[in-house]
């Protein structure tokens, strides 16, 4: 049946560059412990669904009208959660941060270009390169999946993207980069008027938040950091990302964004999480708790978990990834196989969900021995 639809599928007038390609594609599964996407597994603290519900059903009087499509009590809002000097036109959102991405890769990236990442990291930057068809340029890292300023800049020197994206903490290593790299890449991107995009999703998670590329922004014109609700904020649902740049960034991607692309549901949504952002970031303590929880308790078990600044760990040892994935699987706990081998990726969840996977992994290693 699905070669079927392969057929079918290649019998209309697909763009060539689009055939044989995979749409992203977790999955979405009815398991009782879902860790396979990084989400914020905590439900939406009652007083936070609270306000989004009173924010939304004020916005839901006017939805005759179209939404401000410069959502510019958002970006106030947001500039002033980021801080470091940043105002209204400084900040850009989009519906989350993978539009985000799209946005700048439609702006700046295109047919002839190419956008340069270091491999493994976020599985979306290749597929988000091909619908805009710029060519991904699979940037290489060393064995133990670290990145050098170096070596960085030299892949950017020999390869001249029109822009680079640097994921810290990189999915799916959980690692975050130090600021000499992110330094060493813009000033290596130089010659080539190369964009550089940190993409900071995780950020929230970091052993030490204050470690942010926002940090870096004054003066570089060229640098631009992404955001998004979806993970710290636990509203992966609401679909909110966004970046903070030099105010001539968001003039590029205004000249690709659709219209009105924010709605006005999505803007109050976005508004009310962020004045109640104390309670959702006492989960965030909670989380990072048991992200550290997990490494140690790996460790213990023998295997290789890797440092982690997010709200997720990378592990390695002596298993077969897809034996282990299918055996959580059975016990109910869904995780990410990345396709690296001997290599799988947990969420850090609640208490219990830690439980219920840290006892999976403990008895698939039992059964092995
Ligand atoms: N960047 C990274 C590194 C991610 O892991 C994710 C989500 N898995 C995103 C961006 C996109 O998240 P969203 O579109 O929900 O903001």
């Amino acid at each position: 049946e699905p070669n079927d639809r392969t057929e079918l599928l290649n019998a209309l007038p697909l763009r060539d560059d689009l055939r044989d390609k995979s749409p992203y594609g977790a999955p979405q599964l009815d398991v009782a412990v879902t860790l396979n996407t990084n989400e914020n597994t905590h439900p939406v603290p009652a007083d936070v669904q609270q306000a989004i519900v009173e924010e939304v059903s004020r916005a839901a009087r006017g939805l005759n009208r179209y939404p401000d499509r410069e959502f510019t009590q958002l970006r106030q809002e947001l500039a002033q959660y980021l801080g470091h000097g940043l105002s209204a036109e400084n900040l850009w959102a989009a519906n989350g941060s993978n539009e985000i991405l799209q946005q700048l890769m439609q702006a700046f990236g295109g047919p002839g270009r190419a956008v340069l990442s270091f491999v493994p990291t976020y599985s979306m930057y290749p597929i988000l390169a091909a619908g805009t068809n710029t060519e991904f340029i699979a940037g290489q890292r060393a064995t133990d999946f670290t990145l050098t300023p170096e070596s960085a800049a030299d892949q950017v020197r020999e390869h001249r993207p029109s822009i680079v994206i640097l994921c810290s903490p990189n999915n799916p290593t959980g690692t975050a980069l130090d600021d000499d790299v992110v330094e060493a890449v813009y000033q290596a991107g130089e010659e080539s008027n190369t964009i550089v995009v940190v993409d900071e999703a995780y950020a929230e998670f970091a052993r030490n938040p204050a470690a942010t590329a926002l940090r870096l922004l004054p003066g570089r014109p060229r640098l631009v950091v992404t955001r998004t609700m979806s993970k710290a904020f636990a509203l992966a649902g609401a679909r909110i990302g966004y970046f903070a740049a030099a105010p001539e960034v968001s003039d590029a991607v205004r000249l690709v964004r659709l219209p009105y692309h924010l709605s006005a549901v999505t803007q109050a949504t976005a508004l009310a999480a962020l004045r109640h952002r104390e309670t959702l970031m006492a989960d965030v303590e909670d989380i990072k708790m048991q992200r550290d929880r997990i490494v140690d308790e790996l460790k213990r078990m023998g295997l290789e978990p890797a440092h982690s600044d997010s709200n997720f760990v990378f592990f390695g040892g002596d298993f077969d990834s897809g034996d282990m994935w299918r055996h959580l699987l059975e016990r109910g706990v869904l995780i990410r196989d990345v396709g690296i081998p001997s290599h799988l990726r947990v969420t850090s969840g609640t208490e219990q969900e830690t439980t219920a996977f840290l006892d999976a992994v403990e008895a698939f290693l039992d059964r092995k021995t």
